[in-house]
Order: C-alpha cells, then sequence, then structure tokens
C-alpha cells in the first residue's frame, strides 16, 4: 500500500521568489542546483557587537545596498548559473 506523501508530488520549495537580485528566474537553470552553488554567489559580512550578520548577493545584478536585492542560498538556479569554484558560501 503506498505511503499518503507518495500520492502527491513534493511541493516546489519556493515558486515564487520575491526580490530583485536574481539574475534570471529562479528554477531556468540546471535541476537540481540552487544559488548556493553557483560562482556568481557573493557573500556579504556586518559585524556588530561581536555578532556577525550575512547576506548574499548575486554579482551579476548591480549593486544595490538594500534588501530587495538579497537572494536565498536554495533558491533553484537560474539560466545563469555557473559551476562553483568554491564550494563554501
Ligand atoms: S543561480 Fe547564480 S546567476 Fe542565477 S541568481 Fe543565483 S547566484 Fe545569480
Amino acid at each position: 500500500m503506498p505511503r499518503q506523501a507518495d500520492l502527491f508530488p513534493a511541493k516546489t520549495a519556493h515558486p515564487r521568489l520575491p526580490g530583485e537580485g536574481y539574475a534570471g528566474t529562479p528554477g531556468t537553470g540546471p535541476q537540481g542546483q540552487t544559488c548556493k552553488t553557483c560562482d556568481h554567489l557573493t557573500c556579504h559580512e556586518h559585524h556588530t557587537g561581536g555578532r556577525a550578520r550575512r547576506w548574499y548577493k548575486c554579482s551579476l545584478v548591480k549593486r544595490r545596498f538594500s534588501a530587495v536585492t538579497d537572494i536565498r542560498l536554495d533558491a533553484p538556479a537560474c539560466h545563469q548559473w555557473a559551476p562553483s569554484t568554491d564550494q563554501q558560501p
């Protein structure tokens, strides 16, 4: 007997991602790849009072100092995806 979870396809994690930080539409790149594994991912870090805050941007998008251009590491890859040479974002 099939399990209930087998009867329904897995939900897409991010059917529509907000923000203007993605170089292309998320999900139009190679299957199984994410922004985390892309060479265009850049990490920005800020230290305040002993605490670190990190946020991520796509280097192909014009840099703006706004959360609107932040991207998620687990966003599905876009068509501009390129294999990362550094696996530790
Ligand atoms: S997959 Fe790469 S090129 Fe596309 S938005 Fe993410 S970091 Fe940018």
